[in-house]
């Protein structure tokens, strides 16, 4: 079968090659790919910056954001031939550490799990993959290709359980969210926060034109902005940071309601130092019962949650975030740089 692999740490190696097929170990499925998102990750993981093969193995085979269709399924598991499905990224750690023995994986405390197309484990970016049952998601067959959007859409739904949890702390009935960044996280956001019925902003400093009509679609506000100078008066009840970008990150601090929270989700690389009064973040963050938290990856109940909300949302609109289509033979393009939201790599093709 053909594999899109790379030598992790070594930039320039990522090629589709002819590599064996896999055979489904006891308690796995035999999955037929069909479609593999691209973000951020695998972008610097072909440019080198990190990923970690196999034990014993120089390369690895790239993807985290998969779909596939069951082709074998062991008897007795919940899936049958035909089924579509999606992969959970990470696997416990070996110790396991307290998080990952109750399940809770996307939360390990010893650093040592393994993700599948990043960390010591093949990825999905393969004509075949096999998958353990337990941590197979099933996608509503009218997703179809759309399926592919369950992943990015678990980290959201991830953030958003985390948001609600954070809230039930004290009174909570959040009416306004804003969403910094409108790439594929961003926009799921926006769409999760439609779905609970808040007045949504997404602010992103692309001019008016696809993301724009996204984010309205929803009915959402958008602003084309690289500050939160909208937001000095009518402070959000949330705000979901997608860029990483350290001003938008330091001004979101101190740019909520009372009792406000802040969830960082957006990643960008350090190196540029930013000027910051201390004092007055510490006072609008303890004076308002703020809360600021991080939040990465995804377990198998936001898995779930995600292939329930996206199931629930408009095809039309998911469709359009998927803004670039290209084949596993010239799989390379999905890689370069462009102003698109979400490139997909087509497994059959
Ligand atoms: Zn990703
Ligand atoms: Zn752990």
């Amino acid at each position: 079968m053909r594999a899109l692999t790379f030598v992790p740490g070594s930039k320039g190696t990522l090629e589709v090659r002819e590599v064996p097929d896999p055979e489904p170990g006891q308690g796995e499925l035999l999955v037929q790919g069909l479609a593999l998102g691209i973000c951020g990750t695998d972008r610097e993981l072909a440019e080198g910056d990190y990923g970690w093969p196999p034990p014993g193995e120089e390369r690895m085979v790239i993807g985290h954001e998969s779909l596939g269709r069951v082709l074998r399924a062991p008897d007795g598991s919940a899936f049958s031939p035909g089924d579509l499905v999606v992969g959970v990224v990470r696997r416990p750690d070996p110790e396991p550490c307290g998080a990952c023995r109750r399940g809770e994986f996307d939360m390990c405390r010893n650093g040592r799990y393994t993700e599948r197309g990043i960390k010591e484990l093949d990825g999905f970016g393969s004509e075949l993959w096999t998958i353990e049952a337990a941590y197979a998601v099933r996608v509503d067959p009218a997703l179809g290709e759309l399926g592919v959007l369950v992943e990015p859409a678990s980290v959201v739904a991830k953030a958003w359980e985390q948001i609600e949890r954070i809230g039930s702390r004290a009174w909570f009935e959040p009416r306004t969210l804003l969403v910094t960044g409108a790439g594929p996280i961003g926009l799921l956001a926006a769409l999760l926060g439609r779905q609970r019925g808040l007045e949504v902003h997404v602010l992103d400093r692309s001019p008016h034109g696809l993301k724009s009509s996204l984010a309205e679609e929803l009915g959402a506000i958008y602003h084309s902005s690289s500050t939160l100078e909208d937001f000095r008066e009518a402070k959000p009840d949330i705000i979901i940071e997608c860029t990483g970008a350290g001003q938008l990150v330091i001004d979101s601090l101190t740019t909520t309601a009372a009792a406000g929270i802040v969830c960082l989700c957006g990643l960008a690389p350090g190196g540029r130092a930013h000027r910051v009064d201390a004092g007055v973040m510490n006072r609008e963050i303890v004076l308002e019962n703020d809360v600021v938290f991080g939040t990465v990856n995804a377990n198998l109940r936001h898995f779930r949650a995600a292939a329930a909300a996206l199931a629930e949302a408009d095809r039309e609109w998911l469709g359009r975030l998927i803004t670039r289509r290209v084949p596993l033979t010239r799989a390379l393009e999905a890689f370069e740089p462009a102003e698109d939201v979400k490139a997909v790599i087509d497994l059959t093709a």
